[in-house]
């Protein structure tokens, strides 16, 4: 079988890493290809940084700082602490000194000439993703930006999102988020084919907005999945209204809509064909779309309750396979 993921960072990798163990057990030669969010690329100190890319690579080679969610296990700050010392800026972004090395590597390679597709392959085959039959594409080779445009009454001012989600917290409402570079972005090698060959195309609860509204922004990307023959199934990112981590809720208000697991799925409705919801959840209802509720919890809190909700997921697909 080969599943196709879209995928932002944390609830992303979680959720992959949950799937590739429940098909270790049911279905060991099934593929997973993930296209990741890039939107949240940012250059820092003349490094590129890939947050989303980064999280999928060291949650799903086993390097990730679990608690955390993001950045490297047994990490430290001792160049961070230098660049403070220098009065470098801006110093609200973590930089640990294992995960410079991936920023630094990366930019290099990039320097060289490079594409953003070439070097995530690089980086994978480092972290062993190739050996779990897990194929890693940035959505698009063209740097993007998702840059906010904060709602200050009178000015109109725009942050990079790192910005907007790490130094100031999303607490600052947002009037739109811009993607600086999309329009112009092509889908990456092996994105639009990955859409089209798949068997089951799977939304993992990633942020609607920021993560899989971004994605869903590079040409090709939504129609591929509209005229999709796969069954299109999707995990929800919020519990009863809330998310289980993260801002979404912000990211939703921005663009005007609920912050609800129904007006979610509404997002997806031109091509989504099954939702899986939490038992709090368990009365939406979005037309045309196919919900199923979780035996449990829907929360990731270790691979084995993540493989379970893979496992509803998959079995949600082939039901409403058409
Ligand atoms: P980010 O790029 O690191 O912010 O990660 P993603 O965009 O991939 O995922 C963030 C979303 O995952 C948030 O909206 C969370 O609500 C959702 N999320 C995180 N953990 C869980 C979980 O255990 N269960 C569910 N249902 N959603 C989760
Ligand atoms: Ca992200």
């Amino acid at each position: 079988m080969r599943i196709t993921a879209l995928a932002g960072g944390v609830g992303g990798a979680r959720f992959i890493r949950g799937l590739r163990a429940h098909l270790d057990r049911v279905s060991p030669e099934s593929e997973i290809t993930v296209i990741a969010n890039t939107g949240d690329d940012i250059s820092l100190f003349g490094l590129r940084v890939c947050p989303d890319v980064d999280t999928l690579l060291y949650t799903l080679g086993g390097g990730i700082d679990e608690e955390q969610g993001w950045g490297r296990a047994d990490e430290s700050t001792r160049v961070q602490g230098e660049l403070e010392a220098y009065g470098a800026l801006p110093q609200w972004f973590t930089l640990g000194d294992l995960d410079l090395g991936t920023h630094i590597v990366r930019s290099q390679w990039l320097a060289q000439g490079q594409t953003a597709s070439e070097v995530t392959a690089r980086l994978a085959a480092r972290w062993g993703l190739p050996e779990q039959r897990i194929r890693l594409l940035p959505m698009t080779d063209t740097p993007v930006e998702t840059h906010v445009v904060l709602d200050e009454g009178e000015t109109q001012r725009a942050v990079h999102f790192q910005e907007w989600w790490v130094r100031l917290r999303a607490e600052v409402p947002a009037s739109r988020f811009v993607v600086a570079g999309l329009d112009r972005a092509a889908a990456a090698p092996g994105v639009l084919d990955a859409l089209r060959d798949a068997d089951v195309i799977v939304l993992p609860p990633s942020n609607p907005v920021v993560s899989i509204g971004i994605i869903l922004g590079v040409p090709g990307v939504r129609d591929a999945l509209r005229g999709s023959t796969a069954p299109v199934v999707g995990v929800s990112p919020l519990i009863s209204g809330r998310p289980v981590r993260g801002h979404a809720d912000a990211c939703l208000a921005a663009i005007g809509v609920d912050s609800t697991s129904a007006a979610v799925a509404g997002l997806y409705a031109d091509f989504l064909d099954g939702w899986l919801v939490d038992p709090a959840d368990a009365s939406v209802r979005v037309r045309g779309v196919e919900t199923a509720v979780h035996g449990g919890p829907l929360l990731m809190t270790d691979v084995d309750a993540t493989a379970a909700i893979a496992a509803d997921l998959l079995a949600l697909a082939e039901r409403v396979r058409r």
